[in-house]
Formats: structure tokens, C-alpha cells, sequence
């Protein structure tokens, strides 16, 4: 029988409490399935943000307690709940406002507030009596909890290993400067870190970090690269045998099309000829040309730089010889939201914007578009994509990070093919691969084997799990 290890999994959202992005998606699903394999005592803890959600959950206070400040004890309080079992506190204290969104374009404020959750929470674990044997902390949010260890401010823990989740490596963290000095932590001089890096909070985390995992294979071997490493290359090198990379996995019976209570029509792998009629609905919600012959593109997405939103216009107009539709579902930077309104303005009976977040229309998407397009300058891992195949519908991704892990292009394997990849980030490629992608929908077949192809891929936990059940064993060892 191995040792029970007990793990801290720290971060700024997990759902179903409280969901942004991906990172939501990650921390509310891996930890649960990591509780579910049995032995192993983890235990989720993330930010008592005023949007999160209540309904369902019963939070019982825990605890009470104090982080040092320069400005004197900033009192914090801990609520417990559980999900599916799996041990949650939520931690509150004036820096954490009700008020405020979980990220602000304030960014020192942001700094703040996740610094002070960051060293909270390894003050819980006094409260509660409760040591880990492994830190696991994500992104640049909770980095700082790994450098309070090794920096030597929360010394007393220095048993603990530490595993550093990456899954986006640009958000270095890097207006937290002012929240170091608050909350007295010791600077980091002369380190192997360039030195425009050491008062960031996601390169002070991997200073420390014993591990570094970053959420795809891929990403793991871009991130040491002058392209994805965000000028952090030539540090993560030397740190290279560290740093690995385990493919995120989803819920897969939150994302299931069989059982999906949100989608006009339920349907499996078995059946999937009758999900044309959640095309219909949706052509028909949209107010676009109801038919089933006309390919049509969907993006559910962050509207962000990285995703590569802004190729998309001149991609489609590449194609007007053909017969396509598109629907837009994203919202973010509002420079892309306008040129994708625009796009909706120069093809009126083609192209659809919906501006905002909105998880049921995602899956009524997932459910009834022909292809998701995930254009991405870089990409750590990505969901949308998993989430797609999931429901039949085929992901058109840029052959980078987690999409070149999880989508095989069909061309490199008719048999085997999920979906499609094209190189550069680029609209003539892009456009380039909706042609391609055109061509084959018109052969019904190929695309069925397609979507039953992209339907029957394993993208749960289980594989991935076993995974990080596998490393943290072996971290806890190197510390014993
Ligand atoms: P990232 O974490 O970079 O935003 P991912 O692909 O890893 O990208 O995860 C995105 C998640 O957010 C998916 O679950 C996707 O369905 C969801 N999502 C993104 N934009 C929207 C939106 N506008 N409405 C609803 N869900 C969205």
C-alpha cells in the first residue's frame, strides 16, 4: 500500500464556483477526479470572490486567522464546502472585496489581493492543523505561495514540494512589486532569473518550484523556445529536467451531448446523423439560412490577441466563392469585438456575433455547428477544442501547443483523422484550411467518420490523473 500524500491545490477560479476561463474549467475538474482515484487527500482552495456561486453549497466558517502586513495582521477567514466530496475552503479578508471582478484591468490591485490569497493560504494550514506533503499552486495567482516557501518567509514549510501549473505563461504577474514590499516577503536578488523578472510573481514561483508542469506536452517544449517564452526561455532551459508537460483532460459527464438537458437534441456517437437538427435551431436562433448543406463555423473563445481572433475576417473573405455560415461567441478586448461585429455587417446573411459569455449557448454551439475554429497564436492546451469533439463537431485549430497534442489533422491519417490543422497563425492559412475543411464537409461520409472519430478520443481525467497521482508521488519522495 503506498503513502497517502496530501496535496494543497490552490487557485484564483474553479468551477462551478466561480468560472473565466480554462483555469476555471482545470481546477474544478482535476481536483475532483484526483479526490475520486482515493488515495490521496487533496484538498481546493481559492478565493472567496463575491460572483461566486452559492446555490447548492452549504459554506461552514473554518477558520480565523492573520497575515503579517507592513500596515499591521490583515484578518482572514476561511469557509469550507465540499464538491462531489472533495474538501474546498474559500478564503475571504479585506483585500478580496465582494465588489470586485475575480481579474480587473487594476492590476496592482489585482496583485494585491491574489499575493495576500496566496500567503493566506498557507496560513490555513496552520489553522486547520493540516500540512501537505505537496504544494501544487497555478499560474501566476498563487505563484507567490511556492516563493513564501522558498525564500524562506514561511520557512516552517519547507518539507512541502512544490508543483508549479502553468497554463498560460505570458501572465507573468508582473504588478505585484508593490504587494511584496507590503506583505514583507524577501526579495530575490541575483538570481538565475533574468532581472527584469524578479519581482514578477510567476517567475519567482519557478524560481522555487521543485516542478514546473505546464497543461499540454507541447507547451512544455515551446515554453524553452524564444517564440513562446516569454523572454524566459533561456532560464526555463536550464531548468529543463523540471519541467513536463500533462495534457488537461474536461468533464466529460458535464460535457456529454447524450445527456446534455441544454441541447434541442440529445445524441451519441451511435447516432449522430440526428445532432443536424441542433444545426437547424441554431441556424434558426441566429436567423441564418436554414440548411443543412452550408457549412457552419462556430469560435467560442476569449476574444483576445492570443487566440487569434483578428485573421478570421480575412480568412472567411478568401472563401466567398463558397457556400459557408459563422457564428461568433466571445467577448474581451473591445478593438476585436468591434472588428467581429463588423464582420457580421459585411456578411449579412453569412456571419453572427454574440457578444458575451454564455455557457448555454456554448453548448448549443458545441452541439449543432459543423466545425469549431481555434485560430491561436499560441495555445497551453485549450478545451474548446476537447469540448468540440466531444459533440461532434470538428475542430479547425493552428498546429500549436495543445491543439497539435489533441487534434489529428486529416491528412496526416484518414483513418484516424479528428479534425484539421493549419501552420502559421495567419489568415491566408486559415483561409487556406476553411477551404480544405469546405471541400471535405461536401463529402458526407468522410466528415461523419470525422466527427464518430473526434467523439470516441478519451478526453477525461483518467489518463491524465494517473499522470499527476504519478508526480506528485514522485516529488514527495525527492523531499522524504
Ligand atoms: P482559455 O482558458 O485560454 O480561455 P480554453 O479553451 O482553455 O481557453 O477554455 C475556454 C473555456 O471557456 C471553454 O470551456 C469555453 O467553452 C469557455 N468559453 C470561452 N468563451 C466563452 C463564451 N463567450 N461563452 C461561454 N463560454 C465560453
Amino acid at each position: 500500500m503506498t503513502k497517502q500524500i496530501k496535496v494543497l491545490f490552490l487557485a484564483a477560479e474553479a468551477e462551478p464556483f466561480i468560472k473565466i476561463g480554462g483555469l476555471g474549467d482545470v481546477s474544478g475538474s482535476l481536483p475532483p477526479a484526483l479526490h475520486a482515484s482515493g488515495n490521496l487527500d487533496i484538498r481546493l482552495v481559492i478565493p472567496f470572490h463575491g460572483a461566486i456561486q452559492r446555490q447548492g453549497f452549504h459554506f461552514q466558517r473554518a477558520a480565523e486567522f492573520y497575515v503579517p502586513s507592513q500596515d499591521g495582521p490583515i484578518r482572514a477567514e476561511a469557509f469550507y464546502t465540499e464538491l462531489d466530496g472533495l474538501p474546498v475552503y474559500l478564503i475571504t479578508g479585506t483585500p478580496i472585496p465582494p465588489e470586485a471582478p475575480v481579474y480587473s484591468q487594476d492590476y496592482p490591485t489585482d496583485g494585491y489581493k491574489f499575493t495576500f490569497f496566496s500567503l493566506a493560504a498557507l496560513n490555513l494550514l496552520e489553522a486547520i492543523q493540516w500540512t501537505p506533503d505537496i504544494l501544487h499552486a497555478n499560474d501566476w495567482h498563487t505563484a507567490l505561495s511556492i516563493y513564501a516557501i522558498g525564500s524562506g518567509y514561511a520557512r516552517k514549510f519547507h518539507k512541502i514540494a512544490s508543483l508549479l501549473g502553468v497554463h498560460n505563461l505570458p501572465y507573468l504577474g508582473e504588478h505585484v512589486g508593490a504587494a511584496l514590499q507590503s506583505f514583507e516577503l524577501p526579495p530575490a536578488e541575483n538570481t538565475t532569473l533574468p532581472g527584469w523578472a524578479e519581482k514578477m510573481a510567476l517567475p519567482l514561483g519557478m524560481l522555487y518550484a521543485d516542478h514546473i508542469v505546464t497543461v499540454s506536452p507541447s507547451y512544455a517544449k515551446e515554453i524553452m523556445t524564444p517564440e513562446f517564452g516569454s523572454g524566459l526561455d533561456g532560464f526555463l532551459r536550464q531548468r529543463k529536467n523540471s519541467i513536463s508537460g500533462i495534457l488537461n483532460g474536461i468533464n466529460i459527464t458535464v460535457w456529454d451531448p447524450g445527456s446534455d438537458a441544454d441541447i434541442a437534441q440529445k445524441f451519441t456517437r451511435e447516432q449522430v446523423d440526428v445532432r443536424a437538427i441542433n444545426k437547424m435551431v441554431l441556424q434558426e436562433e441566429f436567423r441564418l439560412p436554414v440548411d443543412e448543406n452550408i457549412p457552419l463555423f462556430a469560435i467560442v473563445s476569449r476574444l483576445d490577441h492570443q487566440k487569434g481572433i483578428d485573421i478570421v475576417p480575412d480568412a472567411f473573405r478568401q472563401i466567398t466563392d463558397m457556400r459557408w455560415q459563422a457564428i461568433i461567441l466571445g467577448t474581451g478586448n473591445p478593438e476585436l469585438e468591434a472588428a467581429i461585429r463588423q464582420f457580421e455587417v459585411d456578411f449579412p446573411n453569412q456571419a453572427r456575433a454574440a457578444i458575451r459569455f454564455d455557457a448555454k449557448l456554448s453548448q448549443r454551439i458545441y452541439a449543432g455547428a459543423d466545425a469549431l475554429l481555434i485560430p491561436s497564436r499560441y495555445e497551453p492546451c485549450g478545451l474548446t477544442q476537447m469540448i468540440a469533439m466531444r459533440y461532434g463537431c470538428i475542430p479547425i485549430g493552428r498546429a500549436t501547443g495543445g491543439l497539435m497534442d489533441t487534434i489529428i489533422d486529416i491528412d496526416t491519417s484518414r483513418r484516424r483523422g479528428t479534425g484539421f490543422l493549419f501552420a502559421q497563425a495567419k489568415s491566408e492559412d486559415l483561409g487556406d484550411c476553411l477551404r480544405r475543411a469546405t471541400n471535405i464537409f461536401a463529402n458526407r461520409k468522410l466528415w461523419k467518420r470525422l466527427q464518430q472519430n473526434g467523439m470516441q478520443m478519451d478526453f477525461s481525467w483518467s489518463n491524465s490523473a494517473g499522470k499527476y497521482i504519478k508526480l506528485y508521488h514522485s516529488l514527495s519522495a525527492g523531499k522524504a
